[in-house]
């Protein structure tokens, strides 16, 4: 049997050690997250479409904040993605302004959330608008694909399929190449600006049975809300994850840093990063795969050299790997514990205790305690460089636990080791 637990032991070791780099090896891994930036239209004195069927009044401005809050809601939930909206709230906000700050936040995507109005009241069901493809071509085929994403949630709500199109400027806008540009100001403009823009236009406000059946309650327009969130995220491959939390960076007695954080629910695995104390870039020192993993012991950091860490979950999507947020920073060093304590009692009763030295350490701080005492009472501060201490206040006839922490101080902070323990140290002689 022991044998047998052994060698699961040793298969263990390797599954968990061999893992991690095929894993990675085989996903791409996302660095960025994706930047959504969701546009409810209108907003404020322009209320956009406006209808009152049985008694109730749809505005469309209203309508789409709703959405847009619920769809931000549902997709920040997924790994990897950073979501923005050009209005919080029922403010007028110009089409131009709504650009720029899909500009300004260096947006992947630009969704500007609609719904549709027409003179005719049987006129229902929805459609996206994407970019031509006479400009900067691959903008047209990125948003073709989300709207295509979007689309297909909608009609599966049971909403008509109208489909999804480009609409080339009727008059004579031109891009810069000179070919017809985008009939939408959003889409023209977020073109110009690099950025791939689509119109969702989720039902007709001018219908009464779309008013009805996908716009009456709040309960109906989360729907759509949640619908263009999936549509997006089948897009992109997303896949819903939590952010992970450093609970602890400790140094060990073994002078190694031990970290510990919070299980990210529903995530593949974690990747660990460090740095020297002050720098920028963070370095990668281990990738761990299972949501279970929440613990990692950092050797490799150089003794008595304050560093800080941090972590991340990552989750393996369709094609792609996403990261969660960075978790906060926490500050570590290792510094191990003294090697050793001893106690070297004179024929005079002299107490000498002696210890083994960690490089780097800027002091020590030795302890003591009676074995009648819970609580360790600081007895001496040790430099750099002495090793030895004489206990002159140890009162005659008692017996003495001690220990011993080598610190560093940092800018803010001091950090200090794991102790190294001398108990039941004998008893002080009568002095004579
Ligand atoms: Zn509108």
């Amino acid at each position: 049997m022991k044998k047998v637990a052994a060698i699961l032991l040793l298969a263990l070791f390797l599954v968990l050690h061999a893992a991690p780099e095929t894993v990675l090896a085989e996903t791409a891994m996302e660095e960025e997250p994706i930047v959504i930036v969701l546009d409810p239209g209108h907003g404020g004195s322009d209320g956009g479409a406006v209808r009152t069927w049985g008694g109730r009044k749809y505005r469309e401005k209203d309508l789409n904040l709703k959405i847009a809050r619920y769809c931000r809601e549902e997709l920040e939930k997924y790994a990897g993605v950073e979501v923005y909206m050009t209005r919080q709230s029922d403010t007028y906000v110009s089409l131009l302004e709504r650009v720029e700050l899909a500009a300004e936040a260096e947006a992947d995507l630009f969704v500007s959330l609609h719904n549709n109005a027409d003179y005719k009241a049987s006129s229902r069901g929805a459609c996206v608008f994407y970019p031509n493809s006479k400009y900067r071509k691959y903008l047209g085929e990125y948003g073709m694909g989300a709207a295509a994403a979007i689309q297909n949630r909608l009609v599966s709500l049971g909403i008509k399929n109208n489909g999804i199109a480009y609409r080339d400027s009727g008059n004579r806008t031109k891009y810069p190449n000179k070919k017809t540009a985008d009939y939408y100001y959003v889409i023209r403009e977020s073109k110009l600006r690099d950025i791939p823009g689509i119109i969702v236009e989720h039902a007709y406000v001018s219908n009464p049975t779309d008013c009805r059946v996908y716009l009456s309650t709040d309960e109906k327009l989360k729907k759509l809300g949640l619908a263009d969130a999936r549509g997006l995220a089948d897009y992109y491959g997303l896949k819903k994850g939590t952010d992970t939390s450093l609970l602890s960076a400790e140094s060990r007695p073994d002078g190694s840093v031990s970290l510990k954080w919070k299980r990210a629910k529903k995530m593949d695995g974690y990747s660990v990063y460090r740095r020297p104390a002050g720098e920028e870039e963070f370095e990668l020192i281990a990738t761990l795969e299972g949501e279970k993993t929440t613990e990692y012991t950092d050797n490799s950091a150089s003794a008595a050299d304050l560093y800080e860490y941090c972590v991340r979950a990552y989750i393996v999507g369709n094609d792609v790997g996403r990261y969660t947020a960075m978790s906060d920073v926490l500050e570590a060093a290792r510094v191990p514990a003294p090697l050793y304590l001893t106690l070297e009692i004179t024929e005079g009763g002299t107490q000498i205790l002696s210890f083994g030295s960690v490089e780097g350490a800027d002091g020590y701080v030795l302890s003591r305690r009676t074995g009648e005492e819970e609580e360790w009472t600081p007895v001496a501060e040790l430099w750099d460089g002495e090793t030895s201490w004489i206990d002159v206040t140890a009162e005659p006839g008692v017996r003495y636990e001690y220990q011993i922490c080598a610190y560093i101080d940092t800018e803010n902070d001091r950090i200090t080791g794991s102790p190294c323990f001398l108990t039941d140290s004998g008893q002080v002689t009568e002095e004579q």
